[in-house]
């Protein structure tokens, strides 16, 4: 009995381990006084799990006074400081999660008290686990929480993301918008209707002139734009409309994906959204098939500035194919 409860005990352990080990997220926010993962929870997977996170580093550039753009490995991050605390837009991949911390502490002593999730992508997403466990408030649209709190199976890869563990979920969830009062600046945060996902929230700095889009812009590529998960190219295209209104020649914009951008290459990228869908949409109507289309090169005028690697354009074509072909 003793022996059987040893080896029980002993596989538990080990398991305990292995699970540490496999999991990304182990750094020091994991030595918290919190109890290890349970050893049935499988791993979480990253997007890309060969990365070497060794390697990735934090690079922190400065978009206005107290307002900062974080680059390494996912989405961009928005950083505000000041005597208010950090508020951070996105926090990238949970292996991240330290040198993020300390990017953030190299700008302010204070602690970061909100994260703001513009979707629920992990490369947006992944570190909120580690930042919710060491008493950081997350903060998204409903819809971010809703789809983080079960299993999402993507439609055209088949792949399946797991519920993340409730510490990562944002835990004040809205529908419409929400304000953040901090550090002189009114942070404004509003949902876009179906953009990127269904869960979108574009996040202005009133004072600052800076506006961060999330995924609903992608500066200089060709974006992804998860149709299962409510997206579509219809929408992202009223999320560029919405969003131009609210700008003037000297905005930032910090985009999802790519570098800083402005009023102007945000709208270059509304412009070919609207282009490539024009092409697409009578080739669906006519009902010729998705491999039909990509092979008659629908983003050809367009490749040479958006596309950033030899499958991307085809890639990009099957999205919006896969959005525009659906019963509706
Ligand atoms: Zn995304």
């Amino acid at each position: 009995m003793r022996r059987v409860r040893f080896l029980a005990v002993l596989a538990l352990v080990a398991a305990s381990v292995l699970a540490l080990a496999l999991r990304p997220g182990a750094s020091s926010f994991a030595q918290a006084p919190t109890p290890p993962a349970t050893p049935s929870t499988p791993p979480a997977a990253p997007a890309a799990p060969q990365v070497d996170w060794n390697a990735v580093q934090i690079k922190t550039d400065q978009v206005a006074p107290g307002i900062y753009m974080l680059t390494g490995r996912g989405g961009n991050i928005g950083v505000c400081v000041g005597d208010d605390g950090a508020f951070l837009i996105d926090d990238q991949f949970a292996p991240l999660s330290d040198k993020i911390k300390a990017a953030v502490a190299a700008l302010t002593d204070k602690p970061i008290r909100f994260i703001f999730n513009t979707h629920l992508h992990g490369d947006h997403t992944g570190g909120n686990e580690n930042f919710g466990k060491a008493w950081t408030v997350i903060v998204a649209q409903n819809n971010v929480r809703r789809r983080m709190s079960v299993d999402q199976v993507n439609a055209l890869t088949g792949r399946t993301t797991p519920a993340s563990p409730a510490a990562a979920l944002p835990i004040i969830t809205f529908e419409d918008s929400v304000t953040f009062h901090m550090n002189g600046y009114t942070e404004l945060a509003f949902h876009v209707a179906p953009a990127h996902t269904d869960g979108d929230a574009i996040v202005r700095f009133v004072e600052a002139n800076v506006i961060h889009m999330g995924d609903c812009f992608f500066n200089g590529r060709y974006p992804v734009i998860d149709v299962p998960a409510g997206g579509s190219i219809g929408g992202m295209i009223a999320a560029t409309e919405r969003a131009m209104p609210l700008m003037d020649d000297k905005t930032k914009v910090i985009p999802g994906h790519g570098p800083l951008g402005d009023k102007a290459s945000l709208w270059a990228f509304h412009d070919m959204l609207v282009a490539v869908r024009d092409k697409i949409q009578p080739m669906v109507t006519a009902g010729k098939t998705a491999d039909e289309i990509v092979a008659a090169k629908p983003t050809a005028a367009f490749d040479a500035t958006w596309a950033t690697d030899s499958t991307s354009a085809a890639r990009f074509v099957r999205v919006v194919y896969s959005d525009l072909s659906r019963k509706k």
